[in-house]
């Protein structure tokens, strides 16, 4: 297995390192499919007084944003 790859075009290696890199990063994105939405950090969105809070514009006070990437992998929103 690492003779073979020692053995190919070095081209061919990167794109074999790269796939490799997609396919763990991929894997990292299944497991971690959202993040933190940014607009209001993850559900802070209180008035100063901590008494009253607004539901997020963006994220509709579900508090996360799915990841660009999970998209790409096919991730549906829920
Ligand atoms: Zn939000």
């Amino acid at each position: 297995m690492l003779e073979a790859f020692i053995e190919l075009d070095p081209t061919w290696r990167l794109v074999v390192v790269g796939l490799v890199l997609i396919a763990a990063y991929g894997v990292g994105v299944r497991m971690f499919p959202y993040r933190a939405c940014p607009y209001c950090s993850g559900g802070n969105n209180y008035s100063p007084t901590g008494k009253h809070f607004n539901v997020c514009s963006r994220c509709g006070g579900s508090r996360r944003k799915l990841r660009l990437m999970a998209r790409v992998f096919g991730h549906r929103d829920r």
